[in-house]
């Protein structure tokens, strides 16, 4: 059987245009451009072989299979040769149950998919292995192709700059200076891309991106490139394998420039179409209340969508104001009975920190979707025998000087309310004693 995708409008414009071209936009009404399947083709393959298939491959090391995305390949990019893939294993993420947390928040069937146990660290990964792979095609074939770029809020840079220096293909990435983590920055220079540090915000790097790119030597590996969303969404697909093809109730996902949870839904009605699911979830997008343009269209019923300045925040990843995928993330959240929650720095930072507390180590995104569930819950909107899947975007570990200031109460404007600080003591074995038991009795009396 051969399955074929190709680009077309999003607003049902008339043309295809092949994956392999460099066309960002629809030449027709200037929207994007999304990836669709021959979905007929893919039917003739029963949803219990689907299923198998794909459990065969999960985890396995035969190339590229084993990869959470590429074990899927039928479904994100058919026609690509294997030999052009640039895979690094992404995907096949934990899907953590929270059982402590959950008792605290009072939903008991709650899970964390780690999209940060990933090779550069969020879930970045599984769009980008796609995006470098096509390109690694496209200069197989003879186009001419300089450089890849982007604009980036620090993850979709490190990804990037990891596959193209894996693929040997030269990359460039503009940042917001000061705006992005120390871990953030030092990734694409690691893998030795060309980075740029401007003196604006994602938003100024993301116009400045897309005027470069316009002579097409240098190709656009931003989200309004619509083959990344095809990577991302299996996450969708992994969810429900890893529930055994069961559909949670809830899922819960920070929203920036809104590609991802684009690729969410995407992922989940490709599963209803080829019949391996019967529902679908409900989706809520959480954002930071600095970065809220969703938010506030939400509460206009979706009337309006107007961008907003974003402001700083601890969520920095999500620090967006004009967000590209605005209205796929709308028609998405429409289909999927979704709701938009936002959270303060405060409420970021302190849930961020309590979630820690039973095991995990969150980034501030996943304390944006962490405090979200909290109100959700309160609210009575997701239920107590839900079963709910929280995304959680990036690891912990790129965030780790903002995280220690939030112990060491150095984080302006913010009150630690579940800091944790170091004891320090001379080296003697009887003030460290005391020490202990001290602690001891005060976790007894607050357990009691
Ligand atoms: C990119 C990113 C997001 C936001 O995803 P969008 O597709 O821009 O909505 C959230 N969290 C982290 C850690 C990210 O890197
Ligand atoms: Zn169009």
């Amino acid at each position: 059987m051969s399955y074929n995708a190709w680009f077309q409008c999003i607003n049902g414009c008339p043309g295809q245009f092949s994956l392999l071209e460099i066309i960002y936009r629809c030449p027709t009404c200037g929207d994007l451009l999304e990836v669709q399947h021959d979905v007929d083709a893919l039917r003739t393959r029963a949803p219990a072989a689907w299923m198998q298939l794909f459990d065969e491959r999960t985890r396995k090391s035969t190339y590229p299979y084993g990869s959470g995305v590429w074990a899927k390949k039928e479904w994100v990019l058919p026609f690509i040769d294997n030999e052009n893939i640039v895979s690094t294993f992404e995907g096949n993420s934990n899907l953590f149950w929270a059982e402590r947390y959950g008792r605290q928040l009072h939903v008991e069937d709650l899970w964390v998919k780690q999209c940060g146990n990933s090779h550069t660290g969020s879930f970045k990964d599984l769009g980008m292995t796609v995006l470098v792979s096509v390109v690694k095609q496209m200069i197989a074939d003879g186009q001419p192709i300089d450089a890849v770029a982007c604009a980036s809020t620090g993850d979709t840079s490190a990804a990037l700059a990891s596959y193209c220096a894996a693929a040997g293909i030269a990359s460039i990435v503009l940042l917001p200076r000061n705006k992005v983590s120390p871990a953030q920055l030092v990734q694409p220079l690691a893998n030795g891309a060309l980075v740029l540090s401007l003196d604006t915000d994602f938003d100024g790097c993301m116009a400045v991106v897309q005027e470069i790119t316009k002579q097409k030597r240098i190709y656009l590996a931003n989200s309004m490139n619509s083959l990344r969303i095809e990577g991302q969404k299996t996450v969708a697909i992994e969810i429900v394998q890893q529930f055994d093809w069961e559909v949670p109730d809830w899922v819960v996902i920070p929203g920036g420039n809104l590609g991802n949870v684009t690729a969410l839904g995407k992922g989940f009605l490709l599963l209803q179409d080829l019949g391996l699911i019967q529902k679908l979830p409900r989706i809520c997008v959480a954002q930071a209340e600095h970065a809220n343009p969703l938010y506030r269209s939400y509460l206009s019923g979706f009337e309006r969508f107007e961008p907003v300045t974003a402001r700083q925040t601890l969520a920095s990843a999500i620090q967006i104001g004009n967000p590209v995928s605005a209205k796929r993330a709308i028609r998405t959240l429409q289909r999927f009975n979704g709701v938009v929650e936002q959270a303060s720095e405060q409420e970021l930072a302190d849930e961020s920190a309590r979630a820690d507390r039973t095991g995990m180590f969150n980034c501030p995104h996943t304390g944006v979707a962490l405090a979200a569930l909290r109100k959700l819950v309160e609210h009575k909107i997701v239920k107590a025998s839900d079963r709910v899947v929280v995304i959680s975007t990036a690891h912990g570990l790129k965030f780790a000087d903002q995280k220690t200031a939030y112990h060491l109460g150095t984080l302006a404007g913010i009150k630690p309310n579940h800091r944790n600080l170091p004891v320090e003591l001379p080296a003697d074995a009887k003030q460290v004693a005391d020490t202990i038991a001290r602690h001891v009795e005060r976790a007894r009396l607050l357990e009691a």
